[in-house]
Order: C-alpha cells, then structure tokens, then sequence
C-alpha cells in the first residue's frame, strides 16, 4: 500500500529566479554628495537631500550610471538609450522621503544572460533587467530579539540612505539550489572583477532574494511564487531554496496551495517564515520622478566602457585552464576565493602549476578558512609558496612536513622564508642513505613475521614496515627511499 502512494505522488519541478541587490562602491551617494563609507556615527553621513527635506533635489551621481552600464554590457545587456527614475511610493521608517527612487517600466539594463559554470558544463540564465535604485537607511530594534515584533523601541540610521544600489533581476530559468548558487557565485565573480562593489553577502553589500514556486514535472504553467529574504551566504541561499522547495512539496502534496508571500529565512532554526502576504500585486502608485532627467548615456561612452572592460571571470577560468592545465572547477577556486593573482606570481617564481593551485586551493584556503579570514588576504609571498613546493620536489620535504612549514610561514605573516624554518627546526627530510639503511635493517630484525610475509610475496605487507620507519625518524624519513631499501632487502622486484 505504502510503496503505491509514493509511487504515485506528483513529482515536482522548482522554478527560482533570483534578485539581487549590489551595493556600489562609490565614493558618494547616488542623487547627494554624502560619503558612502561605512562605520560612521549614526546620521552623520546625511544632508537634506537622502533625508528628503522639502525643496532639496537630486542629482544623478555619474558613477554610478557607470557602474550599471558596466555592469549590463559585463551581462550582454541592451543599453537603454533613454531610461527614466521613478518615486517607488512606500511608507518605512528607514526611509525619509516615504518613496524610494527606483526605475521601473524602463531600467537602464535589459535582456541580458550569465552563463552559469556547473559541473555538467555552462548553463544560461536569462536576465530580465538590471537598475539603478538608492538604497534605505537602517532600522535598529533594541530587545532580545532584535527583531521589531518584541522589540523595545527601535532606532534608525540614515547613513545608507541613499547609497546606490543596482539591481540585477534573473528570468525564472534557475530549477535547483545548486544552479542558484552557482549563479549568485558567478555574479558575484563578475561584479568583482569589475570592482564595482565589495559585494561581501555576509554585510549586505551584496543581498539576494529568491523566488521559488513548483510545478508537476513536465508542465509548462509555472506555480505560486513565494519570495525569501535575509540569506547572508552562499551557503544559507542554498539551504533556504531546498528548506522553501520541501515546504512547498508537502503543500501540495497533501492537497493545499502556496500562498503567495515573502518568507523570511531564520539562519538559527534554518527555517522560513512568514514575513508579510501578498493577496495582489503590490501597489506603489510608481510615477516618474520630476526632480530628475532621463539618463541617456552617450553611444560613444557606452563604447568606450564596453572596451575597457576587465577580463571577465569566464575568460580567464579558460585562459588559465588552457595556459596552466588546470581543471576549470579549480580556476574558479582560486578565482572565487581572490587567488589568481597570487596563483600567477607563485608560478612565475618557478613553482609548478599543478602544485601551485592544489597547494593554494587546499591548505591555503583551509587556513584561511580556519583562521575565519578571506583566503586572498593570507600573508603568503609568492616567493615563499614556489620555495616550499620546490623542497618538496628536490625530496627535503615530506607533504606532511611540507605542510607544518607552510602553517609557520603563514603564522610569522609571511615573515620566514620556508627554508630558514626547515633549517631552524631541523624538519629536513632524512635521505641519507647509511642512517636510513641502519633504521630500515633495525626494523627487519624487530618486525620479523612482516618482513617474512613480504618475503613469501605478500607485497602489502611492506605497509606495516614503511610505517614503522616512519615512526621511528618522526616523520623524517623520506618515504620512497624508505619503500626502495625494503625492497631491495626483501627481494621484491
Ligand atoms: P517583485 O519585485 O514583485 O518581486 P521582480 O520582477 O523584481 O518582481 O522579480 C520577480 C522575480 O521572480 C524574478 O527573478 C522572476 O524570475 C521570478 N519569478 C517570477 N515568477 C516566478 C515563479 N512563478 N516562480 C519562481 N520565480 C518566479
Ligand atoms: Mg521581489
Ligand atoms: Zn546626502
């Protein structure tokens, strides 16, 4: 009975489309001369304009309008000759004009795509739109909770009112929480290598939101969409999708409907919850702005940003996996985790390629990773990391002992080369030959009934020999030469 049911359950499809806000990294803010840097006093960084005093107005900060035309041709958007601002009409205490600046039926950027990098190969997901927006200011609740149900009374900031922000809006093409990762990831990549944003989702300089509905395999009419806020990583993106997409299953597999909402993700109880319901489409009486004048970016401008743009993250995963032989999903390592160029220098100081990335994607990046900092700000030389792979090569090494080195290089910041600290320590590999061949012939005597099964031509028992050399010099031995003596004197070819 049971095995009838599952088998005749609706199978279900999820369909994602992301929006993602990106906090631009100007020098001020989008429509007044305020600075956007972080971590002043609270509204210090205000003046009438971003705290929507009558009479004030905006103007189009320029930079801004750059970045965004940077952002859509890095996305093989169509450049708006002529877009216009709209007042998104709204009432929230962080925001001070009771609208926020927007656009609306005509952004700057639209119909673009981003080949998103999986492991099966390149997917591509459409882009519907990409805007110019000013963000709001921020709201503090002061209670145990934090949040504003319970909260004692709360306070507000209005120092990131009015930073720009784009917004970058995805087609419905995305179907697992693998794909939306990797497309934020691959974003993110891109906004990186145009340095238009910090793009830090752990501070919200770069915020997503994801929307997901399902529908039965092989539908073509897409299912009730609910929208989920607040994930601060990668990692929280990914378990919010599967946490909404199982939700949602059980809905409707037990006969009920999706409502229609925005859900908020709680990364303590790794749960979604409702956040507000939208029983119709939200009605923000959007109307252009009169204060300010269509953007209509020069052809010529738009050129000359189109062929000053960076080498774009795809680009260069090719050109490395094809100039270095490295598999693509490693380059994307390194470049997600701001090692290229580190990655380049290491290689130019004669370390080999291969080495040179596993050693950086791996131990590198794991401590970094313990250490709780960015793997591209570790305190590693290039010089430091070719030498430490060359004494690895030349045999003074074990990768054992190769990787203790490494941790002191990165705990004196870089300060020790790998060399002075082998010296220094006497960590060097024991290769010579004599004292190795006394150990080796020790071992024979003490591990009598191993030595014989290798003798009667059971080869693995060699294991058991090897590392009780091993142990015997402290890790010190150099373990082929150790495997080669024991063969030798055992007479296995
Ligand atoms: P809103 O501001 O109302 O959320 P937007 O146009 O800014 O609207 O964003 C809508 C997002 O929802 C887009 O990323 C779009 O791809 C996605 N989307 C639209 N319909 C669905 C659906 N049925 N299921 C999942 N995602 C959807
Ligand atoms: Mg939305
Ligand atoms: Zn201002």
């Amino acid at each position: 009975m049971t095995t009838t049911t599952v088998e005749q359950a609706t199978r279900y499809e999820a369909v994602i489309g992301l929006e993602v806000h990106v906090e631009l990294s100007t020098r001020t803010k989008m429509f007044c001369g305020c600075a956007t840097d972080f971590g002043g006093d609270p509204n210090t960084r205000t003046c009438e304009v971003c705290l929507g005093h009558p009479g004030s107005l905006p103007v189009v900060n320029a930079g801004a309008v750059e970045s965004a035309i940077r952002l859509g041709l890095a996305l093989d958007c169509e450049i708006s000759p002529s877009s216009q601002f709209h007042r998104k009409n709204y009432f929230y205490p962080d925001m001070p004009k009771n609208y926020q600046i927007s656009q609306y039926d005509v952004p700057i950027c639209l119909r673009g795509h981003l080949d998103v990098p999986l492991d099966e190969g390149a997917r591509r997901i459409g882009i519907t739109r990409v805007h110019m927006e000013e963000d709001t200011g921020k709201s503090l609740h002061v209670g145990t909770s934090g949040r504003i149900r319970g909260a004692e009374y709360s306070l507000v900031d209005y120092n990131r009112a009015g930073i720009p922000l784009l917004e970058c809006v995805s087609e419905p093409d995305l179907r697992t929480s693998e794909e939306a990762r990797a497309y934020l990831a691959e974003l993110r990549a891109i906004v990186l290598a145009l340095a238009i944003s910090d793009a830090k989702l752990e501070e919200g300089s770069m915020r997503c939101d994801a929307n997901v509905s399902l529908r039965p395999v092989g539908h073509t009419v897409f299912g009730t969409r609910v929208e989920i806020k607040n994930m601060n990583s990668l990692r929280s993106l990914g378990r919010a999708i599967d946490h909404e997409i199982a939700r949602q299953t059980d809905l409707l597999r037990s006969g009920h409907e999706v409502m229609q909402e925005t859900r908020h993700w709680d990364e303590d109880r790794q749960v979604t919850s409702t956040l507000r319901t939208k029983e119709a489409v939200d009605d923000y009486r959007y109307f252009p702005d009169p204060d300010l004048l269509p953007v209509r970016p020069d052809p010529g401008w738009i050129d000359r940003l189109r062929d000053g743009l960076p080498e774009l993250p795809a680009a260069l995963r090719a050109r490395l996996a094809e100039r270095y032989g490295l598999a693509p999903p490693q380059v994307a390592t390194l470049n997600r985790n701001g090692l290229v160029g580190l990655f380049e220098a290491a290689v130019k100081a004669g370390g080999g390629p291969v080495d040179v990335a596993n050693w950086l994607t791996n131990e590198v990046t794991g401590w970094a990773t313990a250490q709780g900092i960015d793997p591209s700000t570790v305190p590693l030389p290039a010089a430091h990391l070719a030498q430490l792979i060359g004494l690895v090569g030349d045999g003074t090494l074990s990768s054992k002992l190769a990787r203790q080195v490494l941790d002191e290089v990165l705990e004196s910041g870089g300060a020790s080369m790998p060399k002075q600290i082998v010296e220094a320590r006497g960590l060097a590999q024991m290769s010579d030959a004599g004292e190795l061949e006394r150990i080796v012939d020790q071992v024979i005597t003490e591990q009598d009934e191993a030595a014989q099964r290798v003798r009667d031509g059971n080869a693995k028992a060699i294991g058991a020999l090897v590392g009780a050399v091993m142990r015997a010099t402290q890790g010190k031995a150099n373990p082929q030469m150790v495997n080669q003596l024991l063969r030798e004197r055992l007479t296995v070819s």
